[in-house]
């Protein structure tokens, strides 16, 4: 048998529980049909729930956030249109340049502040109407930012950027794969967060701990063109009802105890900061991942994620000098106190 380590690569690492699975094992089988010919109860059911969660009219049940995300960019956009992001945002930098194969867009990539832009910047990015230029027409934001370390998107700003689009005729997408993370933090209801957007992506494997899903939200029209290409996508599904309970499972039961989650990451990001080989901003831990500058330590991310591993604990470096540490259901308070330890004695 391999070796188990103690798994802090990221929160999709999770396998179903026992609880989940069971779940499954007693749906009702009658609800269950071919979901490509919109016969699965089940999944209509949990789409409607979910977009009813988040305030919009419809909702698309997708095998992947990055399906989620490229089915919201192909229905906001023409191709040869710009889209406006962060530098460090995951559409630019984790879905293997989708937005220029699927919807032949480019991408305009502005550098935010932990993941955060501001409504002037992205004003100043709006390309005025001229042949030579290509047509704004989408602006995307992440909440939490994963590649800034799990930070939140301040709804003060996502105001300021959704009244900028409107006036400009833009429309804006929320890549919230990790919207429940950011909503548990701030207490904001993830409807008033999606309030603000057009299209809204939601996941199930990450933090909740589904084996998988995503789902699209907004207008039925924007939808009903969604289902179109996750059809074309490869991405229609049959008794889909059967992964859909699993997703329902996990929103229903393991919503709350993300903040278990995050009173680890906090745990683990304390521990950092009380080893000065290692440097890191308490203040920008706000959810379930630690990002940490390693470069006090004279290492390198390979050394360190090196040395994490050879002490059972997987680690992963996200960029030069940083190592990344993403919590999740699957880690126990004595998991964590047995890293937090390790990184004292690093
Ligand atoms: C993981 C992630 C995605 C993509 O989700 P997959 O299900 O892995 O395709 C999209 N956006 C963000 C911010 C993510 O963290």
């Amino acid at each position: 048998m391999a070796p188990s380590y103690i798994d802090l690569r990221s929160d999709t690492v999770t396998k179903p529980t026992p609880e989940m699975l069971e779940a499954v094992s007693h749906l009702d089988r009658s609800k269950l049909g071919d979901d490509v010919f919109g016969e699965d109860e089940l999944t209509k059911e949990f789409e409607q729930e979910v977009a009813d969660l988040l305030g919009k009219e419809a909702g698309l049940f997708v095998p992947s956030g990055t399906m989620a995300n490229q089915l919201a960019i192909k229905v906001s956009t023409q191709e040869g249109d710009e889209v406006i992001c962060e530098t460090g945002a995951h559409i630019a930098n984790y879905e293997t340049a989708a937005p220029a194969v699927l919807s032949r867009v480019q991408l305009k990539t502005l550098e935010g502040i932990n993941g955060v832009l501001s409504a002037e910047q992205i004003q100043d990015a709006i390309r005025p109407s001229a042949d030579w230029y290509a047509r704004s027409s989408l602006v995307v934001l992440e909440n939490t930012h994963n590649r800034a370390g799990g930070t939140l998107y301040p709804i003060s700003e996502i105001e300021r950027i959704a009244e900028l689009c409107q006036s400009r005729g833009l429309q804006l997408h929320l890549d919230g794969a990790r919207l429940w993370n950011a909503c548990l933090a701030t207490g904001i209801a993830p409807k008033a967060y999606a309030e603000y957007f057009d299209t809204v992506s939601v996941s199930f494997s990450k933090g909740l701990g589904a084996p998988v899903g995503s789902m699209l939200v907004g207008s039925a029209s924007a939808i009903a063109k969604a289902r179109r290409f996750r059809k074309m996508w490869g991405g229609g599904m049959r008794q889909v009802g059967v992964l859909a309970a699993m997703a329902r499972y996990a929103l229903h039961h393991h919503y709350e105890r993300l903040a278990e989650d995050h009173a680890h990451a906090k745990a683990l990001a304390q521990a950092f900061c009380a080893n000065p080989k290692f440097r890191l901003d308490l203040a920008l831990v706000q959810t379930n991942i630690v990002a940490v500058d390693i470069s006090p330590s004279g290492y390198s991310e390979t050394d360190v994620v090196g040395w994490f591993k050879q002490h059972g604990v997987l680690v992963s470096s996200i960029k030069k000098n940083f190592i990344r540490l993403v919590t999740h259901l699957d880690l126990s308070k004595k998991d964590i106190e047995f890293v937090c330890n390790l990184i004292k004695i690093f």
